[in-house]
């Protein structure tokens, strides 16, 4: 596929005419109901990452099953689901049985809208979005399931209000105010350094 040639001429020889070579795949953009090009992009990637095994990471669509759909689609176009991050699971899956199902496909699990806390979600209003308490809620049901090797943290600041010049947590709130609030929540110092530290290092070698 010409599209699986371009991503890994980015990542071994350089992005948009330049030599800067691309650590990672992503974050490959989904909608709910998935498009058709979008599909296609998610086969690329995995064809890409079969050949030399680089990290990917996905923007599921706001639905609870997107996120099973595109491990689906990775895995049939032979992805190593491993190597590839589920971002914004804090507002794609609610129900605690059905996270757990989706913990066991393998991925690393994202919980990446730390510092996004409000009642009304413009892009999905059925969504109630959660608190960085609900957040850390979160996490820690699925340490205490096993899975402190999977997650990964991230605050996914995409708009000026979030930097902390226009009033915002900037990129220093989940190392100043959460990771506090996790100790008090009885996540040990050396589980939260596996997920901000190890699970990223590990994410982001190439296999
Ligand atoms: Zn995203």
């Amino acid at each position: 596929m010409r599209l699986t040639g371009i991503i890994v001429d980015e990542i071994l020889h350089g992005a948009d005419g330049t030599d800067i070579r691309c650590g990672v795949v992503g974050e490959i953009g989904c909608s709910w109901p998935m498009t058709a090009s979008e599909r296609r992009v998610l086969q690329a990637a995995a064809h890409a990452q079969a050949q030399i095994g680089c990290p990917i990471i996905i923007h599921p669509g706001r639905h609870s099953d997107a996120p099973f759909q595109i491990v689906r689609i990775l895995q049939e176009a032979g992805a190593d689901v491993s190597k590839t991050v589920m971002s914004h699971l804090d507002r794609s899956i609610f129900d605690t049985k059905k996270l757990l199902e989706f913990a066991k496909l393998g991925c690393y699990l994202e919980y990446d809208l730390f510092g996004t806390e409000f009642i009304y979600y413009q892009l999905e209003p059925d969504i109630d979005m959660p608190s960085d308490n609900d957040r850390i809620a979160r996490i820690r049901m699925l340490v205490n399931e096993g899975y402190e090797d999977r997650i990964l943290m991230a605050h996914d600041v995409h708009t000026k209000n979030r930097l902390m010049k226009y009033g915002g947590h900037g990129y220093s709130h989940i190392l100043k105010n959460i990771v506090p609030k996790m100790l008090v929540r009885g996540i040990s110092q050396e589980r939260i350094d596996k997920i901000l530290i190890e699970n990223p290092k590990r994410w982001l070698t190439f296999k």
